[in-house]
């Protein structure tokens, strides 16, 4: 990831550990529970953490210091500026640059991480990254500089770091951006409510529809569903993926209740079926091919779903990286990977055709694409390596 590195170990140097717990501030009062014998339940996720005195909860970052609960703050593990549809939001902002941190830690402890050196760095020793300390002011400053129109947490679970967050966005907000969590929904109604006024888009990385699979990951598929129908209720921007993992998680019959579930609580939700390939623990499936993405696109379409794309095999999914009317079906944008192509839709959002409105959220003028790869921020006056 960009701007983050191998930690050097050195035994006169504190530990990450350490090092996070210096950068903290005291958690939301919405997001902490007092519980009896100075002990704090934690609602930033949903394991919902009961958190002895002097302990942290399980994603390793949020701890319990003398009854408070103690939450990261004032740094970020990693930048990038990414094309919008490398999140991917394929119904908001098209062509967009967006803005990307990453933080460090994780909920859960997915064994096919593609963010791990990130999201595992207090679990694993192998993957450790050193935090760069910056500003909510310079993050939103940076974001504007480099021309993104959306600034968002990605990378490792934005959830448990929801106050740090919100700070971010709201200094994003005043310079005029979007906000964006891509998250693994793990979350509950007390953290939702919290985000609420400030996160626009917000992406949902469901990953199974079998709890025994999500047991494996380390989670619960309950708070899960119970996010995306809480999201879509609450009418903030809304995209489900699904990375389609041969022999995990792509028998018919999970996918089809897995669409028939977001189908559900809308055929308007756009769905991303994306493709495997081996990485950090997980080195045995295959890599999923595009004949798997068009299959199971096929069965997300019969469940009734209306925006379904196939992503991570640019050129090999026929039609499926494009967005057509679903009315209609005029081809409204066109793109190859991350590259837009071609973008039909008219200045507010609806098909120049039949005049249908177009779920999501749209610009109201169509501009160039900044990039279509991701690149490292070309400033980074006011950061420094926390050690
Ligand atoms: S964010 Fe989740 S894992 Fe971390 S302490 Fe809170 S409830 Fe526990």
């Amino acid at each position: 990831m960009a701007l983050s590195r191998r930690y050097n170990r050195c035994r006169a140097m504190p530990t990450l550990q350490e090092v996070l717990n210096e950068n903290v501030r005291e958690a939301a009062p919405e997001l902490v529970e007092q519980l009896d014998r100075n002990r704090l339940r934690c609602y930033s996720c949903g394991h919902c953490c009961p958190i002895p005195e002097g302990q942290p909860g399980v994603c390793k970052v949020r701890y319990n210091k003398d009854g408070k609960l103690f939450v990261p703050w004032g740094y970020v593990g990693g930048l990038q500026c990414d094309p919008i549809e490398k999140k991917p939001f394929f119904h908001a902002v098209p062509g967009a640059l967006a803005f990307s941190f990453g933080m460090l830690g994780c909920d859960l402890h997915c064994s096919y991480c593609q963010n791990w050196v990130t999201s595992q760095a207090l679990r694993d020793p192998e993957a450790v990254s050193p935090p760069l300390g910056v500003s909510q002011q310079v993050l939103a400053q940076q974001a504007v500089g480099n021309g993104a129109k959306v600034l968002v947490s990605t990378y490792n679970e934005p959830l448990i770091t929801s106050e740090w967050a919100v700070a971010i966005f709201q200094e994003a907000r005043r310079a005029g951006l979007m906000t964006a969590f891509v998250s693994n929904g793990n979350g509950t109604p007390q953290v939702l409510e919290f985000l609420r006024p400030w996160v626009d888009l917000y992406k949902v990385d469901l990953k199974s529809f079998d709890d025994r699979h999500y047991r494996q990951l380390g989670g619960r598929i309950a708070p899960i569903l119970d996010t995306v129908k809480r999201l879509y209720e609450m009418g903030i921007w809304l995209e489900i993926v699904t990375l389609l993992i041969p022999g995990f998680n792509d028998s018919d019959d999970e996918i089809k209740r897995l669409t028939e579930f977001v189908a559900g609580v809308s055929p308007y939700i756009p769905w991303h079926v994306t493709a495997f390939h081996g990485d950090y623990k997980m080195m045995d499936p295959r890599d999923t091919g595009p004949e798997d993405l068009m299959h199971a696109a096929d069965i997300a379409k019969q469940a009734g779903l209306q925006y379904v794309y196939a992503g991570n095999l640019p050129g090999q999914v026929g039609d499926l990286e494009n967005t057509r009317c679903h009315r209609c079906g005029k081809l409204l944008v066109e793109r190859w990977g991350y590259r837009i192509r071609g973008y039909h839709l008219t200045n507010d959002g609806a098909c120049p055709d039949c005049q249908t409105q177009i779920p999501g959220r749209w610009s109201s003028k169509f501009e160039a694409q900044i990039a279509s790869l991701p690149f490292m921020p070309r400033r980074t006056s006011g950061l420094e390596i926390l050690s």
